[in-house]
């Protein structure tokens, strides 16, 4: 824990503030949270509604977060980020406790390097930056495609160019790769993050993942992916951690990818819901159901595109629609980032954008070789009231 003291000049009083740097533990709940700090359960959660409800559970293990507090030890303030765009705001206003949800104001810049490979890429990228994220956004997009173990020679060259989140001052939340190069037999391969969100190779072909692109056929999609958004009619922040297929009510819904089903039952707001785990980490949900297939349980192993259940409406839910969510350790992630389908290649127009957008990087990933541009650790600095942003 480290204590930041502040000195908060008020218009009327002056009160020494500090600010208490903690974070979230492993298996800690909200409601925990709240009595860990003697906070008044009622106006800040019971009284609450579900989708502000529903937002608490997204804390996670390992977050960090800031309380401010007074002279005499009251909390004052306090912020809890819940992903990388938003976060609870808990304060006091004439001696009553509020709650609400909003925005991260982040900074993101465009980052790379350049370097050699020494062992191994995840070695190299993990040696070079520090970062396990670096390691994971590189080796995600190239596992597919490459053999890390037999073709990679020491002293073969690597570039990474990416777009890194920052909050006062310090890297958060997962980088997005941009381009990317690494050397193989004295070949270079790249990908490339194209307009269209998903990842090519240099011959314009889609590097293929694991997922289905999406689980219902047909339809639309109503409502995508936001990790913060300003609802119009409850007039508040929230969040829509999944897609939103409108389909006809009993289309079947196929699982996005081979797993064992870790839950086939109703789940409040959810409704009908199955949630499959897949390898590396991954999860999917799918909610709203009309109903399950037969003989979709708990502990039930799955292959994907095989069907697990019908559209419906139950739980929340105005009209027949599937709710798809994609998360990764329990952080829920944007399915249309990461799920993509079967290898295609880019043609005519879209093929034509690709190959400039492609030259762009093209030089960028030279001039960054031929200078052997190094990682630039990011300089610490605390020197403004956390609670700020
Ligand atoms: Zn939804």
């Amino acid at each position: 824990m480290i204590r930041i003291f502040l000195a908060l000049l008020l218009t009327t009083t002056i009160f020494a503030s500090y600010v208490d740097r903690f974070r979230w533990n492993n298996g800690e709940t909200y409601l925990v949270f709240l009595q860990k700090h003697k906070l008044p359960i009622r106006p800040l959660y019971y009284n609450l509604d579900k989708d502000d409800q529903r937002l608490t559970e997204e804390m996670r293990a390992g977050v960090h977060y800031q309380i401010l507090k007074n002279s005499a030890g009251e909390i004052l303030q306090l912020l809890l980020p819940l992903n990388d765009e938003l976060q609870i705001h808990i304060y006091r206003e004439k001696g009553v406790y509020k709650f609400e949800a909003i925005p991260i104001i982040s900074t993101t810049k465009t980052e790379a390097f350049a370097t050699k490979i020494v062992s191994s890429p995840n070695y190299t990228i993990l040696k070079k930056t520090g970062s396990h994220k670096l390691v994971q956004i590189f080796t995600a997009n190239f596992r597919h495609s490459l053999n890390f173990k037999n073709d990679i020679r020491n002293g073969d060259n690597l570039v990474m160019i990416y777009e890194q989140k920052y909050r006062l001052g310090q890297p958060f939340s997962m980088p997005i790769l941009d381009a990317a190069m690494i050397e193989m037999h004295h070949k270079n391969h790249y990908i490339y993050l194209n307009d269209d969100k998903r990842y090519y190779d240099e011959k314009g072909h889609e590097v293929e993942g694991f997922l289905l692109a999406r689980p219902v056929k047909g339809g639309r999609i109503s409502s995508y992916f936001t990790k913060h958004r300003w609802h119009p009619i409850l007039h508040k922040w929230t969040a829509h951690l999944g897609i939103d297929y409108a389909v006809v009510r009993g289309t079947p819904i196929h699982a996005a990818g081979s797993g064992t089903i870790s839950w086939a039952a109703r789940m409040g707001t959810y409704g009908n819901l199955v949630k499959i785990r897949h390898a590396d980490g991954y999860e999917t949900r799918y909610a709203h159901m009309k109903a399950f297939r037969r003989g979709i349980h708990r502990g039930v192993h799955v292959k994907k595109g095989q069907i697990i259940g019908y559209v419906g409406t139950t739980g929340r839910s105005t009209g027949p629609h599937l709710h798809f969510e994609l998360r990764k350790h329990g952080r829920a992630i944007n399915p249309l980032h990461v799920v993509q389908i079967t290898t295609k290649k880019l043609k005519g127009k879209k093929y034509k954008a690709f190959l400039r957008l492609k030259k762009k990087y093209d030089e960028k990933i030279d001039f960054y070789l031929k200078n052997q541009t190094p990682f630039i650790k990011p300089v610490k600095f605390v020197d403004e009231c956390p609670l700020k942003s």
